[in-house]
């Protein structure tokens, strides 16, 4: 980017009725602190009022008087915020978590074919050739699942919020508890698995994909594993079942006894998450394994062939340079597993590193060239992008995008980036999404996310989702009233 520290930035969004959208558009080039949004002068005096620096030349950027729709309006500032500031985000106008379900909606929706896709990604929405290509190849990877309509099944996802430590950047429901607590939250969620089946049953709904995630739902020990997944497969009727994963995560919780039981209920997908294999930065991210804690999990998981494993690496984390992240990526490709997923670092404001660095994400660092370059090593080693998302306050504004070795992408995470099934979750901090498939839209149907209040409030967990979330199925069916 140009040196801007001398400028501050006036923009005057004149009441556009797609001002959020545009607000998020100037995110992407400017810091808070170098600008100010108005909404046509007079109005200026409602506006948060920003500081500005002595001796700044002023920009000023109006929106005044011109009629332009939301896309106009976005392709304008866009080409006044490139021009006035050297710099041109890679993303183009894009400012949404969720490109390639656009691409996917733009090919199933509108009927384009996927050239003319890339041509509307460049040249309407001024994307750079790379993330053009990224998006077409991972929705291309992706259509063996996106093609096919999800019918009366859904995706089950199980929450457990406890981890044995606490990640600097976590953002996540994830509790460090006495092992009292997770069995507590346990006969909770049990109680929720239930009443959630039985509803389900007699719709004759079915899960596709069944998900369990956290927090770390390896927390649990091999007995109470073994009782939660008993309890979800006498509860649901698992016959359409395409997908069975326990994100395990954190090395230090994969044990011989604990996938025994994973192996016993059929579990085929697994993750062992090493973020970085360098030492000083798990310890610096507040991770109590070590590199070699990650080959140990490996090795004891080696045994388990037919379990496909996922491995999360994280690009731009503290005190890590382009070499060191690179080494991470070399070392965890040796250990084979069929999934890689590169996280670019988010800082959230709930997390730690947030309250230790407010402006971290706004640093300069390596990142795209960590991400890019991971991209054309991991194609090297036969690994396709197959699902991604964007993300706010991240590093860059880059993305997270998870590669597999062909036939072991996980259908659950391209259905849910994909939002046309129906996702059930059950536990702390599970939000529920009921898919209405003639309007094309989705409704929340949150569980609350502190473990504790779930645990005192199951039976109105219970009766939202008996509210709100079965309507779509129960609509088709033919019921009527509450559901
Ligand atoms: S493992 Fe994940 S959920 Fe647990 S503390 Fe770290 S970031 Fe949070």
């Amino acid at each position: 980017m140009k040196n801007n520290t001398t400028r501050f930035y006036k923009i005057d969004l004149a009441d556009h009725p797609s001002g959020y959208e545009l607000s998020e558009l100037i995110k992407e080039f400017l810091r808070p602190s170098e600008y100010q949004v108005l909404n046509g002068r007079s109005d200026s005096k409602k506006q948060k009022e920003i500081p500005v620096p002595e001796s700044s030349e002023m920009v000023e950027i109006s929106l005044a008087g011109k009629e332009l729709d939301r896309d106009q309006a976005k392709q304008w500032l866009f080409r006044e915020l490139c021009r006035e500031t050297g710099y041109r985000p890679e993303w183009g106008t894009l400012t949404g978590v969720r490109p390639v379900k656009m691409a996917n909606e733009l090919m199933d929706l509108k009927g384009h074919t996927p050239e003319e896709v890339r041509g509307i990604l460049q040249d309407y929405y001024y994307l750079n050739e790379e993330k053009a290509d990224l998006v077409m190849e991972t929705s291309a990877v992706q259509r063996f699942v996106t093609a096919q309509p999800a019918g009366r099944t859904f995706g089950l996802y199980i929450g457990i919020p406890f981890c044995p430590t606490r990640c600097i950047y976590c953002a996540f429901t994830s509790n460090q508890q006495p092992y009292a607590e997770v069995q507590r939250y346990l006969q909770a969620l049990l109680r929720e698995i239930d009443a959630v089946g039985k509803r389900c049953r007699e719709l004759e709904i079915r899960p596709e994909t069944v998900y369990f995630g956290g927090g770390t739902p390896t927390t649990l020990r091999a007995p109470e594993l073994d009782l939660l997944l008993s309890a979800v497969e006498t509860a649901f009727d698992m016959s359409s079942v395409r997908e069975y994963c326990v994100e395990a995560g954190r090395p230090d919780t994969i044990t011989r006894d604990r996938l025994e039981v994973l192996q016993r209920h059929g579990v085929g997908r697994i993750s062992i998450n090493p973020q970085s294999m360098n030492d000083g930065t798990l310890e610096r991210i507040g991770r109590t394994h070590r590199s070699e804690d990650i080959r140990k999990a490996f090795r004891i998981a080696s045994p388990y062939r037919d379990m496909i494993i996922n491995s999360d690496i994280i690009a731009g984390l503290p005190d890590e340079n382009y070499d060191m992240f690179l080494q991470t990526l070399r070392k965890v490709i040796d250990l084979g597993p069929q999934n890689i997923t590169v996280h670019t670092l988010a800082v959230k404001r709930s997390s730690r590193l947030h309250e230790m660095d407010a402006e971290y994400h706004y640093a300069e660092r390596e990142t795209g060239r960590m991400v890019y370059d991971a991209r054309r090593i991991l194609a090297r080693h036969g690994y396709r992008p197959y699902y991604m998302y964007r993300q706010k306050h991240m590093a860059g504004n880059f993305e997270n995008v998870s590669y597999a070795k062909p036939g072991t992408e996980s259908i659950y995470n391209i259905r849910i980036m994909d939002e046309h099934q129906t996702i059930i979750a059950l536990g702390a901090g599970g939000i529920s999404k009921a898919y209405y498939g003639p309007s094309n839209r989705l409704e929340r149907v949150p569980n609350v996310s502190n473990y504790s209040i779930y645990i005192e409030r199951i039976d109105e967990m219970i009766e939202r989702k008996n509210q709100k979330l079965y309507r779509p199925f129960a609509l088709e069916a033919g019921e009527t009233g509450n559901c």
